[in-house]
């Protein structure tokens, strides 16, 4: 029996664990959870809170008794203190005390990331909520039952925020949305899109102050009253901070582990660590960017996650499989309103110095004699100025094209240039598209 121990049981070490205990025999797993629950996915959150599903029972897709029926070890609640990667030993306590000690022929960290949480004067009053964890959510929908919280500011303007603002307006509360940024999700759009969100918003009621970094919290009797930027002062109920995570790699406090700037483990494309037989997965490790030439990156989204945790499952057991790496593909969709994309945006290809071109049609989504359900779509796609390789894409609209944008992860995977995409046999048929379809259209216009 070889012995495989994971730190960290929630969507990455899920994968890994599942992945061992489904397909291989001979292995032994035991997992550590510093939580009591496994596989809350955080994106329902908002859905949660906004009250557009009943309640969170549908959040979670894994329990440590499914784990146990596969012949799994779990221990809840019972954090890792420290490991001793050269007597390759695990250090753990429960909540109640009890040490364990558990030593492994191969060890996964899957710890993934903590909320990025800076020192605001007056942050720790009452009602300054952070969101992460499944007790975080549930602590904002029980202060929720308060109609006293009547205002509610986002700070952090990023995908998880304008979700949040959102989540609080559905919920009839004043909402504030603020950020140091001049616009809304600025890292996975360019101007152009994010600006249309920033519309969206404005048009369900939301107070949005942009280019206005927090200073400081003032509050009444421990809680929070007043969020003071340096150009304003807003008196507030509540205050959700959601300014980005950052790598949970603390554990592998040996110099022997490679880390990116912001503490990600750097793993190679078995997700190894560089400490051998020590792999990392999910939030706490570094992605290879295909939009980047493979460059290590840290992009933090559950699909990363979980597709990290297979990966490294099947190396663990020997069968020898490389990630094709990440685009960052992500999604979202506000009020109605869809925007998705992937790779690079124009303004990001900028930032790092890469001479970009970009194409953008908008046009209906369907047939254009279609005369209902047929808003429609703009297309950007970003493309290497030399190579012609797409680099990323932007898609936006009130109808569902969500899945257009996998064609264009695929397409910045595999190098595809916006010349092969010209031509490609994308169908037609006026339920779904139009004969001249954006994205053949954009592509066929680009310089
Ligand atoms: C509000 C919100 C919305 C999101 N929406 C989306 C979305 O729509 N799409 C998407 O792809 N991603 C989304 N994400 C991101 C996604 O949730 C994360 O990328 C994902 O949770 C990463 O999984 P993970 O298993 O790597 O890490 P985590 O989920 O951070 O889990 C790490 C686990 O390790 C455990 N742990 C840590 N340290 C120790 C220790 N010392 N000992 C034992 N256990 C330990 C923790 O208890 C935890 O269970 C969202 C995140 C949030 C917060």
């Amino acid at each position: 029996m070889s012995k495989v121990v994971v730190i960290g049981a929630n969507h990455a070490g899920t994968a890994t664990i599942n992945t061992i205990l489904d397909n291989y025999e001979g292995y032994e797993v035991e997992a550590f959870d510093a939580n009591s629950n496994i596989s809350f996915l955080g994106c329902g959150m908002a859905l949660w809170i906004g009250e557009q599903i009943s309640g969170p029972s549908g959040l979670f897709y894994q329990t440590k008794e499914q784990f146990e029926a596969k012949g799994a070890t779990i221990h809840m609640e019972c954090p890792v203190e420290r490991v001793d990667f050269d007597a390759k030993v695990v250090y753990a306590r429960d909540k109640d005390g009890t040490a364990y000690e558990a030593s492994y022929d191969k060890l996964v960290l899957a710890t993934g990331s903590l909320p990025i949480l800076p020192r605001f004067e007056g942050g720790d009053l009452e009602n300054i909520q952070q969101v992460k964890l499944f007790q975080d959510a549930q602590e904002v929908v029980d202060k929720l039952e308060d109609p006293a919280i009547k205002t509610v500011a986002v700070v952090g303007a990023g995908y998880i925020g304008v979700e949040l603002a959102e989540a609080f307006q559905r919920n009839g509360r004043h909402t504030l949305l603020v950020d140091m940024a001049p616009t809304c999700m600025a890292n996975n759009f360019d101007p152009e899109f994010s600006e249309m969100m920033a519309r969206n918003l404005a048009e369900h009621g939301i107070e949005a102050h942009y280019g206005e970094g927090v200073d400081h919290f003032e509050g009444v009797d421990g809680k929070v009253t007043k969020l003071v930027t340096d150009k304003g002062a807003y008196d507030v109920d509540m205050v959700c901070v959601c300014i980005g995570f950052r790598p949970n790699s603390a554990l592998a406090d040996s110099d022997a582990f490679e880390k990116l700037g912001n503490g990600a483990l750097v793993v190679d494309r078995h997700q190894m660590t560089s400490v051998e037989d020590v792999y990392a997965v999910g939030d706490c490790a570094t992605i290879f960017n295909n939009s980047l030439d493979g460059a290590p990156g840290y992009i933090a989204l559950a699909s990363n996650a979980v597709r990290s945790g297979i990966v490294a499952g099947h190396n663990i057991c020997g069968t020898a499989l490389e990630t094709p790496g990440v685009q960052g593909s992500s999604g979202i969709c506000i009020f109605d309103l869809k925007m998705v994309s992937t790779g690079l945006t124009e303004s990001a290809a900028k930032r790092a110095g890469i001479e970009v071109k970009a194409t953008t049609v908008t046009g209906p989504q369907k047939a254009p004699f279609i005369e209902h359900d047929n808003p429609d779509a703009t297309c950007k796609i970003v493309y290497d100025a030399q190579t012609r390789a797409i680099l990323g894409a932007q898609i936006a609209s009130t109808y569902d094209m969500h899945g257009n944008i996998n064609l264009f992860s695929l397409a910045v995977e595999k190098k595809v240039t916006i010349d092969e995409l010209k031509l490609l046999d994308i169908f037609f048929l006026p339920h779904f598209n139009a004969p001249y379809n954006y994205i053949t259209m954009a592509a066929l216009q680009a310089e």
